[in-house]
């Protein structure tokens, strides 16, 4: 969950009623608390209020052919998040120590599945200070 409200539409693939038609059927937000407002389009557009964006779906996802699609995050957003991760990495800049296993001892990261994040953080960050054409 988020401090900020998150825009989304649903989108219906097939028409199971054949009255909403398919495409983009509604348009909604996702409040910071959890529930959800959806404004449905079509001819007799209508504003509903939900608990959460599951019950929406669950009584108008007609059998997953109504899916959501989030609009992207803001970049004000994305800005944020990419300062805290930088942030974070000020805590512990020493680099990565694997053991044997693959596992990073320098930051008690015990999966690997997924490398440290530690070393995919820098990864990212090289690559937004040095973007280029890819060879
Ligand atoms: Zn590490």
């Amino acid at each position: 969950m988020t401090d900020q409200p998150r825009l989304f539409r649903l989108q219906r693939d097939h028409d199971v009623t054949g009255i909403s038609g398919t495409g983009t059927v509604a348009h909604g937000v996702r409040w910071p608390d959890g529930t959800a407002t959806i404004r449905w389009t079509g001819n007799r557009p209508s504003t509903v209020q939900w608990a959460s964006i599951d019950d929406a779906i669950a009584i108008h996802g007609h059998g997953g052919h109504t899916r959501i699609e989030w609009a992207p995050m803001p970049i004000p957003h994305v800005v944020a998040l990419l300062e805290l991760v930088n942030d974070l990495r000020e805590i512990d800049p020493d680099p990565c120590r694997y053991d044997q296993h693959g596992h990073c001892e320098e930051h008690a990261w015990f999966e690997t599945e997924r490398s440290c994040p530690e070393a995919r953080a820098a990864e990212l960050f090289a690559g937004n200070a040095a973007p280029g054409p890819a060879a």
